[in-house]
């Protein structure tokens, strides 16, 4: 990791240049809320903005992708792929959302290896922000870890007064601020000491959730029985929305869409859902998670348990979507454990 410094007033001239020569995504103002999208204008970035509505995944894994195209001819299948690639800079992304796309990184390159993801993926440079402060009431991300970036960047930027620091994690992030200063002693020493007054800040708010990071997949395997289950589950209405804006969210189906001739289709796949009825049914009308409870369950134990258990980690960030987006209110998965800790002394 390098440490630089960029002058404030530098950064806009910076981000104009970029926007010049490549497409650079950051989150804008859409009426009462913040979406990533293309910039014309570096003014147009929301520095500080709560979570966007969707995830930063849609530019590397977006909902509905269309993976290849078919012909049949002569007793032949012409098969082409259809991944379409773009170099892009992705901008102002919080921590949380790093880690999810540094656990996204993973998931695509495990025993199946994905061809789409990796290419998207490699076109992209990251440049994160730091948040210094909790972007929204629903965010949760340092009791999980997500409020450090864990070096999944190329380029991250913390305000510390009249200028950024820049660490650049990549010869790409380096690229970005080419001629920036080298950090002295002295801008380290502030860095930290700005890094030391946000985790107080974020401790102080989320002081009430208990259990420790660590302790989630062991407090999980001991309540699968738990009374909060049903409690939360009645209240689900089944509608998907948590996972649809979840950033660590990955299910997908395949559907193929045949052209009425009968000769040549796509095949796409499209976001699905572990909350949604539809999800766990099979080909015999049987369905082994008919009950929202039972969903419920489910995709908590995915988030703080079996993937923990996989890849030693969290596989929810505290980004605190799912909490803004559950019309019924319905708690985030640490929130969910919190609870059953929270019985229990
Ligand atoms: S489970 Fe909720 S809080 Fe956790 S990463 Fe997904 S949307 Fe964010
Ligand atoms: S958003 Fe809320 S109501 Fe909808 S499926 Fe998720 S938990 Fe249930």
């Amino acid at each position: 990791m390098k440490n630089y410094i960029v002058k404030k007033e530098r950064l806009n001239d910076l981000i104009e240049n970029l926007i010049k020569t490549n497409e650079v995504i950051a989150p804008v103002a859409h009426e009462n809320f913040t979406a990533f999208a293309p910039l014309s204008s570096p003014d147009q970035i929301v520095w500080g903005a709560p979570q966007t509505v969707i995830p930063p995944k849609q530019f590397l894994y977006p909902q509905s992708e269309d993976l290849l195209a078919y012909e049949f001819s002569n007793d032949e299948v012409k098969i082409t792929g259809l991944n379409t690639v773009k170099e892009r800079i992705l901008f102002g992304v919080h921590p949380c959302d790093l880690n999810a796309i540094g656990q996204m990184d993973r998931v695509w390159a495990e025993k199946n290896i994905d061809s789409n993801y990796p290419a998207k993926r490699k076109a992209m440079t990251l440049v994160g922000v730091d948040c210094l402060t909790p972007c929204s009431p629903e965010a949760i991300c340092l009791r999980l870890g997500g409020l450090d970036p864990k070096g999944r960047f190329d380029l991250f930027l913390t305000d510390i007064g009249n200028s950024f620091s820049a660490e650049a994690a990549t010869p790409k992030g380096e690229a970005l601020i080419e001629g920036a200063v080298a950090a002295k002693a002295a801008d380290k020493k502030k860095l930290s000491a700005v890094r030391k007054k946000r985790n107080l800040i974020f401790d102080k708010k989320e002081k009430k959730l208990l259990p420790k990071y660590q302790d989630l997949p062991k407090l999980m395997k001991a309540n699968v029985d738990h009374p909060v289950w049903e409690e939360h589950g009645k209240l689900c209405y089944g509608c998907g929305s948590c996972n649809m804006v979840c950033p660590t969210c990955y299910c997908f189906d395949v559907q193929d869409y045949m052209h009425v001739s009968l000769v040549k289709g796509v095949r796409s796949r499209v976001w699905d859902g572990c909350m949604t009825e539809e999800f766990a049914k099979v080909a015999s009308g049987e369905n082994f998670r008919e009950d929202r409870s039972h969903r419920l369950r489910h995709r908590t134990y995915r988030k703080l348990n079996y993937l923990f258990d996989k890849w030693g980690e969290s596989f929810c960030t505290g980004c605190g979507r799912c909490i803004k987006a559950c019309l019924t209110k319905i708690v985030s998965p640490l929130e969910i454990a919190n609870e059953i800790y929270s019985r229990k002394i």
